[in-house]
């Protein structure tokens, strides 16, 4: 212990420290689990230090890095939570079109360092979102259609692998652990800095409409129609959701679920309006809202829905097709919806999430069309079962038009097996790098992939 706490000093906590209290807390609520100890690490020579200590003491290793899991695989009982949040610096190279950011940072500490110089590396819609998970387990958002996922933006990384030693896996040393670390979770490593591929991002064109729910059927028929028919600068999501206080919504439609239409354009702001009116000409809103926001604005315009410390259950499914059938459903989920926080969410996919091919990453089901996500949040633990049975109900009600898989980011469900996730060939393939990198699975409190030795073909 003696060198890890010379090491870490005050940013190593016991649970008699003031700071435990806070620091072992995560996103949601749901996981009050209370570390053996806490080490807030501010390099990769510290994050080695802090997992030795771990494999020395037998004691199980956890990996924070925003806190943000649904299922709160950064935290557990009496185990080393190894917290990478201090570690959340950026430097931007603006010439190679590259950002170097510390595997704790958020989002919003990526996107700050980025945006001001015209670039952005894709990723989720929130902003205090942690880049780590986000990225290791894919990252869908608002600009998946037109460049990929997160994932497919990692270019490099510094890596402290479970045997502690660090290294740095490009595309030239160490690729089948780049391969793995796109889309395999926390599996192989604690990943401390990764180096990200930036795309040039300007201003974004923000079309959404609201409908009641009797008028929801038509609407979504419009929307399945015009989203499978735009090009890669369009990208459009939906969710049923009460819509609390939002001024451009009438106060008579403000106390029921509604479904909320969005389309988002990210190409000439000239041509804008010709390209995501169509969708509200066909299906006519009730009230609707056009804007022009920066691309940071963007980013943020999630983080007040979903706060930290309130209690979040999450099931998603892909969908193969999204006919009638769909639509009847999502309305009777949201019919049938248990707290005035929770939302069904929604989105056509495609674009540049197909383009990378299979041996580029381990990320799954690329061809998918449509993601869809049940997020059940509440705050009295009393209303546990009823708002998880709402979400699990949701998404079964949609059974017969899923595809396969899963989205690893989006699994709450303890028992979720990650060959469900990924398919069994490339399960199986994960399983190898796994065997390579992690024999003895310490690193195993995430989506789990068991470590198997290499089949012979
Ligand atoms: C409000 C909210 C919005 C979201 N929006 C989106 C979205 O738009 N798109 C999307 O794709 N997903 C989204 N997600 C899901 C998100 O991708 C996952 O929750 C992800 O796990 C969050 O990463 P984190 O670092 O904050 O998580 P943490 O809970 O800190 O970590 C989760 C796991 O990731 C691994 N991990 C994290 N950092 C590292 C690291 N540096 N090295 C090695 N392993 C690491 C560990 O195994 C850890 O257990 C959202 C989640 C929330 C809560």
């Amino acid at each position: 212990m003696s060198e890890l706490e010379s090491a870490l000093g005050a940013r190593l906590l016991f649970p008699h420290d003031r700071e435990y209290e806070v620091s072992r807390r995560v996103w949601n609520a749901m996981h009050d689990r209370r570390p053996a100890l806490i080490a807030r690490c501010r390099t990769a020579a510290e994050v080695s230090l802090a997992l030795r200590y771990a494999l020395a003491e037998n004691l199980r290793v956890t990996v924070r890095g925003g806190g943000h899991n649904v299922a709160g695989t950064a935290v557990a009982d009496n185990a080393v939570m190894i917290d990478l949040s201090l570690m959340s610096e950026v430097a931007v190279d603006v010439a190679g079109r590259l950002a170097h950011a510390g595997g704790g940072c958020l989002l919003r500490d990526l996107d700050a360092a980025t945006t001001p110089l015209g670039l952005a590396c894709p990723a989720g819609v929130v902003s205090h979102t942690g880049l780590g998970g986000l990225a290791l387990g894919g990252g869908y958002g608002w600009l998946a259609r037109k460049w990929g996922l997160t994932c497919d933006h990692i270019m490099a990384v510094e890596i402290v692998l479970p045997d502690g030693s660090i290294v740095e896996a490009t595309e030239d040393q160490y690729d089948d652990l780049l391969w793995a670390l796109r889309g395999g979770g926390g599996n192989f490593g604690i990943v401390t800095r990764f180096t990200l591929r930036l795309r040039p991002c300007g201003p974004v064109h923000l079309h959404s409409g609201a409908y009641t729910l009797d008028a929801a059927s038509a609407a979504l028929a419009a929307y399945g129609d015009f989203a499978e028919r735009q090009c890669r600068d369009l990208h459009t999501v939906g969710s049923l959701a009460y819509p609390g206080v939002q001024e451009w919504i009438p106060e008579k439609l403000r106390h029921e679920p509604l479904l909320f239409l969005t389309a988002a354009w990210f190409g000439d702001l000239a041509e804008a309006q010709a390209r995501t009116a169509p969708l509200f000409e066909t299906a006519v809103p009730e009230a609707s809202r056009i804007r022009t926001l920066t691309y940071p604005e963007l980013q943020s315009l999630g983080d007040h829905g979903e706060p930290h410390g309130h209690r979040y259950y999450t099931k998603s499914c892909y969908l193969r097709e999204f006919p009638a059938g769909v639509a009847a459903s999502f309305v009777a989920a949201a019919r049938d919806i248990r707290s005035r926080r929770s939302s069904i969410d929604f989105e056509f996919l495609r674009g540049a999430v197909t383009d990378v091919p299979d041996e580029n990453s381990a990320f799954p089901h690329r061809d998918a069309p449509y993601i869809f996500t049940a997020s059940a949040q509440w705050t009295d633990p009393e209303d546990d079962a009823e708002n998880i049975a709402w979400s699990r109900r949701s998404v079964n009600r949609l059974r017969e038009f899923q595809s396969a898989g899963v989205y690893v980011n989006y699994v709450h469900d303890e028992n979720a097996k990650a060959t469900d996730v990924y398919g069994a060939e490339r399960y199986r393939r994960l399983a190898e790098v796994k065997q390579r990198y992690d024999p003895e699975n310490i690193l195993r409190h995430n989506q789990n992939i068991a470590p198997a030795p290499t089949t012979a073909p």
